[in-house]
């Protein structure tokens, strides 16, 4: 789950690092109040589930309240297209008015969990701002990445050791020091996936404040933190995903044509290389777990049936507590809410009660195609495929 930048700053701001003044606002009225009472100039940025916004008329800074009042109202209500974003946007239903500060230079700081190393990862830059991905790119020797060991925490000779590798004023090693520990707690104690501040402005003055925070938080953590989910802004989401997420479906969409229903995530990813192997793309990455009953089975078809990008949809079942029978009759419930639509299902069910779920399957009014291992999958798939582009 994503935050948005005011809510980002928020929870830094809680853990004792600086952010510059500001308020969200979700009309122009109230942007013009928060204005209002920074008596400075501002920056309006829009509060959306992406970054470069920077690039793609996001982020205005305006001389006064009225002209506060104007951008935010140029701003809100439409969506906004960035680098990050697919071509229909995301929607702009707050902005946040901060006071404009006068920057000398932009840092780069975060926190990522590094599957690979098994922990986590502070990456800092002296060269952050806009184009951070190009120096990763270009210069990476310009992005320090700081392992941090799992059982003795983030240390505060690390942060020391990255202040003088990039080169920060004395003056502003103690401040990034504290930042630093700061930030890897707030980073542990929310159980996030990834804390980014880009830039971390530099005043002309030398204070050192968060000019952007993003904030990704660990889904399956978030039961630990009620106050955290009650944050989510559904309306940023892919809305397929944002439903699935509701019914505790772990969904995320792709951009092939065969929709995948699976139980267990090492065989949804099997699956998906099935599909590959067939010559077609999962339109999908579904995985509805190892509990699940007929109605989070029904649901997951109806998410799947949803896309229409979908052509053909890969049913593939291994049936342990998650029983074959349960499956099939879920199935029939999902495919019964949505009877304006008929793509071909291919299953294939192995395990407890799969010849139940197989007769129940065969018996009923679905488009299915019945096959016993994943060859026969492959080559269902093929044919349903071609069977499709020839007619
Ligand atoms: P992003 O493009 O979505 O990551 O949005 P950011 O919040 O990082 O803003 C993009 C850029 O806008 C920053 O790198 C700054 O150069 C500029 N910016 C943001 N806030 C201020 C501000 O208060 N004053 C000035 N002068 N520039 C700002
Ligand atoms: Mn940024």
């Amino acid at each position: 789950m994503k935050l948005h930048e005011y809510q980002a700053k928020d929870m830094l701001s809680k853990g004792g690092i600086k952010v510059p003044e500001g308020q969200v606002a979700y009309t122009a009225e109230e942007a013009y109040r928060v204005a209002s009472q920074l008596g400075v100039g501002s920056v309006v940025k829009a509060q959306v589930h992406a970054g470069g916004r920077g690039k793609s008329g996001g982020i205005k800074l305006a001389r006064n309240a009225s002209e506060v009042r104007e951008v935010a109202d140029l701003l809100l209500g439409t969506r906004l297209v960035t680098p990050q974003t697919g071509e229909e946007g995301v929607p702009v239903s707050s902005v946040l008015v901060e006071e404009a500060l006068d920057i000398s230079q932009e840092l780069y700081l975060g926190i990522v969990v590094d599957g690979s190393l098994g922990g986590d990862v502070v990456m800092a830059s002296v060269s952050g701002g806009m184009d951070v991905e190009e120096v990763a790119e270009s210069t990476p020797e310009k992005l320090y990445k700081l392992p941090i060991d799992p059982m003795i925490g983030f240390q505060p000779f690390q942060a020391r050791r990255l202040a003088y590798l990039m080169g920060l004023t004395p003056n502003l090693i103690r401040e990034f020091t504290s930042l630093m520990i700061n930030l890897h707690k707030i980073f542990s104690e929310n159980d996030c996936s990834l804390v980014e501040i880009n830039p971390l402005i530099v005043t002309s003055d030398e204070r050192l404040l968060a000019g952007d925070a993003k904030i990704g938080l660990d889904d399956d953590a978030l039961y630990r933190h009620p106050d955290l989910l009650a944050l989510n802004d559904s309306e940023q989401e892919e809305p397929l995903e944002s439903d699935a997420r509701k019914f505790g479906i772990s969904y995320i969409r792709l951009d092939g044509d065969v929709g995948c229903l699976v139980n267990g995530a090492g065989l949804a990813m099997a699956t998906m290389d099935i599909t590959r192997s067939a010559g077609a793309g999962p339109a999908n990455f579904l995985d509805v777990g190892g509990s699940a009953d007929e109605n989070k089975v029904a649901e997951a078809v109806k998410i799947i049936l949803s896309d229409s990008s979908v052509k053909t949809v890969l049913v593939n079942i291994f049936g342990g507590i998650l029983r074959c029978d349960v499956v099939a009759r879920g199935m029939i419930l999902g495919v019964e809410e949505l009877p304006h639509i008929n793509v071909p299902i291919v299953v294939r069910m192995l395990g407890t009660n799969a010849e139940e779920g197989r007769d129940i399957l065969s018996r009923s009014e679905l488009n299915v195609t019945l096959v016993d291992d994943m060859a026969q999958a492959a080559e269902a798939i093929k044919s349903t495929k071609y069977s499709k582009s020839s007619g």
